[in-house]
């Protein structure tokens, strides 16, 4: 393929993902987005797909048999010549390690917010995940066709609570049972809301400009003062808006809508394609390496384990971060310096899955995997290339796990170290007791759920679950006194991790301070060598 052809096809690509927290109305975003690109023709799909994936307390027995549609991956669709790949973060009850890791895939990501409730607990922090990469960050503002907050106090929430710059591209006209629309501030048009209209398919909305007569009466006197007042002040106090910055995630784009009216789906879709960034260059031990390098490369950012019963097979995502996938081409795994053939990669998408032909910078692949892979891998055709590591996730649930068999004590060991190997789990040793009855963390509640089935239907090992208070780990250095110390305290339990550094299981932020600022211990909130 030519260079050429290779830099059009991966300047065209957008791949991001959407933060937010549950019930904000991601599903039903993404669903708008899907039918804008003609991936989906009903309202109604995705929705169906989440209610599935509830509706059966035995949902793994479920995602068993439908292989891999039910959990996360990426969808993909065209529209407008580019090829957009949302990243499914995975939310609610199977909110894990894997929503975080999800986020270093993505080139840039869209905030969702309750016009109602503001900022929530889960989108700070997978707000903060994404700040830290530096990727521009665009907010959606839904469900103004209900009451909601004051849009100015939305803008000053986000910019308090997450320090970030927030700048209106458009404008809300009312809301809830007056919600007349929006204004766009760059055309000056205003697009009408018109109550159901959007629901069912991606009609546009009925549109012209503020000064228009007709606009408004449409909006009505009140609304429109206040409408001229609000868009005064943020042309006069309001930031400026500045692509370079909104490039480096300093500031964020705005959009006010309602995505179960599809209203402002399609606006900010239009803006979003034209600001949001096409796939980045990405640093590496070899320096900086650009997207539209002429040679394959692509790191492991989620693995998913037993998609089929019978095969036992794992199937590792990749995000290619430059050049052009082929079916069938060999690559090298970095860490192994192994070659492996990339026979069957998949793109998933609803419950199906397709073999893939060609894939590029900015895609995300599944590969099969027969234990290899782990996360972080590198696959690529320039042996000794590194990515920055993947960022450390900290646990903030830990449960003692046990053996109900003695007898199956070996699996159990093989289980839980392989599990964590996948990283699933984090491991966690008592001072005082043995590998048979690990101390496990997670990032969700579900995790543990997902870590007694998969023992019993992978390694036949039936385990016992008691939970702990505790919410943070921190880790320690092996100074006795502080040892000594934190194992006495009755707010704390001591612990090795998998390579014995010395933690310590707390039961919340308040504690962990007080029990520092006491004993003038230095906690750290990863192990040292990461
Ligand atoms: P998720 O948990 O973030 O995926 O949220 P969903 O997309 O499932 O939406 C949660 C609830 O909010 C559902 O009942 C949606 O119908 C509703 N919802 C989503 N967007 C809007 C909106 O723009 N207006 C209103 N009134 N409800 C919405």
């Amino acid at each position: 393929m030519s260079q050429v052809n290779l830099i059009s096809a991966i300047s065209t690509r957008k791949t991001f993902a959407i933060i937010s927290h549950p019930d904000a109305g991601k599903t039903t975003l993404t669903e708008k987005l899907l039918l804008f690109g003609g991936a989906i023709h009903e309202a109604g799909s995705v929705k169906a797909r989440k209610a599935e994936r509830y509706a059966t307390s035995d949902w793994m027995e479920l995602e068993r048999q439908r292989g891999i549609s039910i959990t996360s991956s990426a969808l993909q669709f065209k529209y407008q010549g580019y090829v957009i790949n949302i990243l499914d973060t995975p939310g609610h009850q199977d909110f894990s390690e894997d929503t975080y890791r999800t986020l270093t895939a993505a080139d840039s990501a869209v905030m969702l917010i309750d016009a109602a409730k503001g900022i929530e607990a889960q989108t700070k922090k997978l707000f903060y995940v994404c700040r830290q990469r530096g990727i521009p960050i665009f907010t959606f503002v839904n469900k103004f066709d209900r009451e909601a907050k004051d849009p100015l106090d939305l803008m000053d929430e986000v910019e308090k609570i997450l320090g970030i710059e927030a700048y209106a591209m458009n404008w809300p006209i009312g809301m809830g049972q007056d919600f007349k629309g929006i204004y766009d501030r760059q055309s000056g048009m205003v697009e009408r809301f018109i109550s159901g209209i959007g629901k069912k398919s991606s009609t546009p909305p009925v549109s012209g400009n503020l000064s228009d007569p007709n606009v408004q009466e449409g909006i009505g006197q009140e609304l429109l003062k206040q409408l001229h007042d609000e868009i005064d002040l943020l042309d006069l106090a309001g930031n400026a808006f500045s692509q370079e910055r909104v490039d480096r995630g300093e500031v964020t784009p705005v959009f006010f809508g309602s995505a179960l009216n599809n209203f402002g789906v399609p606006n900010f879709l239009q803006s979003f394609l034209k600001l949001a960034p096409a796939p980045q260059p990405r640093s590496t031990n070899m320096g900086i390496l650009a997207p539209e390098t002429n040679s394959f490369s692509g790191f492991i950012f989620k693995i998913q384990a037993n998609m089929n019963a019978q095969h036992r097979d794992r199937i590792a995502f990749v995000r290619i971060c430059s050049g052009r996938y082929e079916r069938g081409m060999n690559v090298i795994h970095t860490r192994s310096h192994r070659r492996l053939r990339l026979a069957q990669p998949q793109q998933l998408f609803a419950q199906e899955r397709t073999i893939l032909d060609e894939a590029y910078a900015g895609d995300i692949i599944g590969v099969h995997d027969s234990g290899l892979l782990r996360i972080g891998d590198v696959l690529t055709e320039k042996d000794g290339l590194q990515f920055e590591t993947m960022p450390f996730f900290s646990p903030e649930n830990f449960a003692r796990i046990s053996i109900a068999n003695a007898l199956k004590r070996k699996q159990f060991i093989k289980g839980i170290q392989e599990l964590q190997e996948e990283g699933a789990i984090h491991v966690f040793r008592d001072l005082h007791v043995g590998v048979e009855a690990p101390i496990i963390g997670v990032v969700g509640q579900l995790q543990f759920e997902v870590l007694e089935y998969r023992l019993r239907e992978e390694y036949g090992v039936k385990v016992e679950i008691q939970h702990l208070p505790y919410e943070i780990v921190r880790w320690v250095d092996k100074v006795e006194r502080n040892i000594k110390l934190l194992t006495e305290s009755s707010m704390s339990t001591v612990v090795l991790d998998k390579d014995e550094n010395y933690a310590v299981l707390l039961l919340d932020e308040w504690k962990a301070k007080w029990l520092s600022d006491r004993y003038e211990i230095e906690f750290l909130n990863q192990p040292k060598e990461l």
